[in-house]
């Protein structure tokens, strides 16, 4: 996924409207975030991408921009399944396949669970306003090979 010249634009509106200023490495890292979108990369992958550029960024100042861009609705943290937290740049209502070994993420749009209806202890004065189906598994690759 590589980041449009709107995306680009977007993004510096959102964090001028924040207050944040743009620096080339803010822009860095958030164009590290969309080019690893399909793999909804963890802060780690993003470092990793972001430091081919900038080789002197710490991790740190990588975790703090997206705990920002998280803050902002720039990004969305997937539940952290694993202790690991992954970002995704769809921010979006939509689903995930998650493999528990290989932590692939897949993601699924589908009506159908965009309209599940709200549980009955929802009715107790708690307010759903969104929802992530998060379907656990192993995914083609790590199904071990049936034998016989
Ligand atoms: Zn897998
Ligand atoms: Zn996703």
């Amino acid at each position: 996924m590589k980041m449009t010249r709107k995306q680009q634009d977007d993004f510096i509106a959102q964090c001028r409207a924040a207050g944040l200023s743009v620096t080339h490495q803010r822009l860095a890292i958030f164009e590290a975030v969309m080019a690893n979108g399909n793999r909804h990369p963890s802060a780690e992958v993003i470092y990793q991408t972001v430091r081919e550029r900038y080789p002197t960024i710490s991790f740190n100042t990588i975790y703090k921009n997206l705990e920002t861009f998280e803050e902002l609705g720039i990004v969305v943290k997937v539940n952290p399944l694993y202790n690991e937290a992954r970002y995704d740049v769809d921010v979006r209502p939509h689903h995930h396949l998650i493999c528990r070994q290989c932590k692939t993420i897949v993601d699924v749009h589908d009506k159908k669970l965009d309209a599940l209806p709200a549980p009955e202890e929802a009715g107790g004065g708690f307010q759903v306003e969104n929802w992530t189906v998060q379907f656990t598994g192993l995914c083609a690759e790590c199904q071990p090979v049936a034998v016989g």
